[in-house]
């Protein structure tokens, strides 16, 4: 998948998820928790699923404090 089209996918289904709870007739107070907690879990996806910019292929890091640096499919460094 395109590093830009699963961006896009990952927002798009945080926007819904958000759209859905206020749809539903959410209250206030149950937004002011859900809209850090979405924002934060699409930021968190965001970072943790990295694109080689050679091969096309995902790269996931799950390690906050060792970032890949290198493409597990080809070898080429990640910008
Ligand atoms: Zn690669």
């Amino acid at each position: 998948m395109k590093s830009k089209a699963f961006r896009s996918l990952v927002i798009l289904l945080g926007i819904v998820t958000l759209g859905v709870l206020w749809i539903e007739g959410a209250p206030p107070p149950v937004f002011y928790v859900f809209v850090p907690i979405v924002t934060l879990c699409v930021l968190f996806v965001l970072w943790v699923v990295r694109f080689c910019g050679s091969c096309g292929g995902s790269v996931t890091n799950y390690n906050p404090f060792k970032r890949v640096k290198t493409c597990a499919s080809c070898g080429e460094s990640l910008s």
